[in-house]
């Protein structure tokens, strides 16, 4: 099998297992198996630094992935009275105080082994990427086209909410602690707020009057016992095969999330087949995220939401404070990577280094291994810039609609048009949006 159809198939396999369908996990492991060894004949000819990055990372994924799944196996089993980590999210909204506080410091104390597997995963990458005379941090700064300064970026955008995000708790009543904080405050936030909407028709609305191809994209908005996933979008072949799922909970968390994946849908159907493959299945985070966010902004705008006729000033000071709570999460997880990858710092000193820059964003002190259990800290090599940068990039996109196309620039076909020539390049976007650093 080419390396085409192996991605292809482990896509679909993926797709499958997150929406509650039946999958062969044989299967995905023979499929990434064989990828990894036909990555590693490639990168013995290849000159691209590019595509080598790209076949890098699949040999590195294919080294830890044993370690992966024994991550996610061990903490599965972790559970305090009933709550265990894969209910742990959804339980939260439901507690009290000090429930929250007495399962959280239950599970922090079985952190250590967790830790222990994280660690060996950290260096088995390092590995990895040392055998091909990479790093691991500046191959993720060449793909996505940065440079370390981007992280000084970071920092001031991190810096910048702490009062804002101040007021909400105060506004919860609940206390500036750990077991109030991101997860918690990120699932009751939209609580009190009134929005119902379903948000196809709208999103189908937003293709049409922009010129994306909706019947192109196979949707699943059902609820089914074993799926999942909340929200995501795959494309195992763009942009020929894309595949949006999401489950059909209500409520503007709902709504908001799936704009995000339409916007990586109508990303993916607008990919120039002309291109390479891998720069269609592999674009950078920091890429990829940019339309999706840039159709979440949409979700969020003050006047597209009065033209649904779903604004009021609550929801708008919330979805300010949701936007807060996201930037200053994602900054204070970029500079651990920074300095862990930089090698500022060592693996141990994640935990305490995470803490005091989460003192420092939000005001709030993290015990020291709480962190085995955020869930990009613990499960991602780097990947947290990357939705800042990509936040970056749709703020300059979204301000050149603006001038361009007007305040409702998503009514506007030429806008459609426009955003296109930003998504049709696919990986190579990354030289044509206006931020580098
Ligand atoms: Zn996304």
């Amino acid at each position: 099998m080419n390396i085409k159809e192996l991605c292809r198939r482990i896509s679909i396999q993926h797709f499958r297992m997150y929406s509650g369908f039946k999958y062969d996990e044989e299967k995905i492991k023979e499929y990434q198996s064989e990828l990894a060894v036909k990555s590693k004949q490639l990168l013995k000819k290849v000159e691209d630094r590019h595509l080598k990055l790209w076949l890098l990372g699949n040999v590195a994924d294919y080294a830890q992935t044993n370690l992966f799944l024994k991550q996610i196996k061990v903490r599965a089993k972790i559970r305090h009275k009933g709550v265990s980590y894969a209910n742990w999210k959804m339980w939260l909204p439901t507690s009290n105080e000090e429930e929250r506080k007495e399962v959280l410091d239950a599970f922090v104390k079985k952190g250590d082994k967790l830790k222990e597997i994280i660690k060996k995963r950290f260096e088995k990458i390092k590995e990895v990427y040392y055998k091909y005379s990479e790093d691991v941090l500046g191959s993720y700064l060449f793909k996505e086209n940065l440079s370390e300064g981007i992280f000084k970026k970071i920092a001031a955008l991190g810096r910048k909410h702490k009062s804002k995000i101040s007021k909400v708790w105060n506004e919860l009543g609940v206390s500036k602690d750990y077991w109030n904080e991101y997860y918690y405050i990120g699932s009751v936030i939209y609580r009190n707020v009134n929005f119902n909407l379903e948000p196809k028709k709208y999103v189908k609305e937003i293709y049409k009057n922009m010129g994306f191809p909706f019947k192109r994209i196979l949707v699943d908005d059902k609820d089914r016992k074993n799926k999942f996933g909340f929200a995501y979008c795959f494309w195992p072949d763009p942009p020929y095969d894309v595949r949006v799922s999401y489950k059909p909970v209500g409520g503007f968390r709902m709504f908001e999330t799936a704009f995000h994946e339409f916007g990586h849908a109508a990303h993916a159907v607008s990919m120039d087949p002309k291109i390479p493959f891998w720069k269609r299945y592999a674009v950078q985070s920091g890429v990829a995220e940019t339309f999706s966010e840039l159709f979440e902004s949409i979700a969020t705008n003050k006047i597209y939401l009065k033209s649904i006729d779903a604004y009021d000033k609550q929801l708008q000071s919330k979805i300010d404070f949701a936007n807060a709570n996201f930037l200053t999460f994602y900054a204070a997880n970029s500079l651990v990577k920074l300095k862990y990858w930089k090698g500022e710092i060592n693996f141990d000193e994640i935990g305490s280094t995470y803490s005091s820059l989460v003192k420092r964003f939000v005001g709030i002190s993290l015990p020291e291994d709480y962190w085995v259990f955020h869930h990009i800290l613990s499960e991602f090599a780097i990947y947290a810039p990357s939705y800042v940068v990509a936040e970056m990039h749709m703020k300059w996109l979204s301000k050149r609609l603006t001038s361009k196309f007007g305040r409702k620039w998503w009514e506007s076909k030429e806008a459609g048009e426009y955003i296109k020539s930003f998504m049709s390049p696919a990986y190579d976007a990354v030289f044509k949006l206006g931020i580098s650093f």
